[in-house]
């Protein structure tokens, strides 16, 4: 099997990810950046956002599996003590693959014939880069409301423990395709008014928003930010692909949860 390790960057996870490429070429694994069959994630929840960045092409292709050197992360959720033992599942046994879904973020522009595609593991966010965000918010094609405020927050199940979560968004179960539309701060008096909840959208069904006030805008899709202008629309809906991992033994999602926000 091909196979790639990736690194926080700092000491330690460059140190284990040595560690696990020595193990596997041991094995007999076959290391191949380029085109590998698992990605080998080492760090943290940020380092595995940046593993699916730099694959998101090839994503039918591969899996992923997170060590986590830091914290307990969601993605990245096995322990550096547990490499022996995971390097031997990787190598010996075959393994399970769970899917979790992805967020499709199209963003077409005036003047400008030719859309602009994202993929999203986490979240895409929508904020200006100065005074509030005014845009009208469609919902299947249809018009929901007119957004003033902060920003929105529009993430996968996978990426509700993130930022979706400080904003008071809901926790959602990854085997849930579907997509959560969470509010910054939105304004709401006698005349500007918006549901004021997170809205939980199926697949198929699609979240537009269109920005009424000319201003640059600056959008993240997970650690990314963009700044845009001339912006037309941004449409948000459940990716066609999804992002696979590798399963080794049951964590389950509420599990992972339950350790990473309440203890043991
Ligand atoms: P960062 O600001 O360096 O780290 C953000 C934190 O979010 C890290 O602790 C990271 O975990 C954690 N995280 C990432 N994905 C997560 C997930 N699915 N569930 C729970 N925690 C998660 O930024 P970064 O490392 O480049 O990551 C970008 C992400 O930061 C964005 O996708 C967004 O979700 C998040 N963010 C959160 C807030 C907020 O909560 N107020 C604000 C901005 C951005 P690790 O330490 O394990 O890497």
């Amino acid at each position: 099997m091909r196979y790639t390790v990736t690194s926080r960057g700092d000491e330690t996870s460059n140190a284990l990810q040595q560690r696990v490429k020595s193990y596997l070429n041991d094995f007999g694994l076959e290391y191949d950046e380029e085109n590998p069959e698992i990605v080998i994630s080492v760090g943290g929840d940020g380092t595995l956002l940046h593993a699916f960045h730099h694959y998101k092409d090839k994503l039918d292709d591969m899996c992923f599996v997170g060590v986590h050197t830091g914290h307990l992360g969601f993605y990245a959720d096995w322990k550096p003590e547990e490499v022996e033992k995971l390097v031997i599942h990787i190598a010996k046994t075959p393994f399970q693959i769970v899917e979790y879904p992805l967020l499709e973020v199209v963003v077409r522009h005036y003047n400008q014939p030719q859309s602009d595609r994202y993929l999203a593991i986490n979240e895409c966010t929508v904020q200006t880069m100065e005074g509030s965000l005014v845009c009208d918010v469609d919902i299947k094609g249809e018009n929901f409301e007119t957004f003033r405020g902060d920003g929105l927050c529009i993430s996968t199940p996978s990426g509700s423990t993130a930022y979706n979560k400080a904003l008071g968004g809901a926790i959602l179960h990854p085997s849930l395709a579907s997509m959560q539309v969470a509010e910054m701060a939105s304004i709401n008096n006698r005349v500007y008014r918006t549901v004021g909840s997170p809205l939980v959208l199926p697949q198929h069904h699609t979240c537009l928003l269109r920005p009424l006030n000319d201003v640059d805008l600056q959008l993240t899709i997970d650690h990314t930010t963009l700044v845009d202008n001339k912006v037309k629309s941004i449409q948000c809906r459940v990716a066609e692909e999804k992002v696979r991992f590798a399963r080794f033994r049951p964590f389950p999602f509420w599990k992972r949860v339950k350790e990473s926000f309440i203890g043991d």
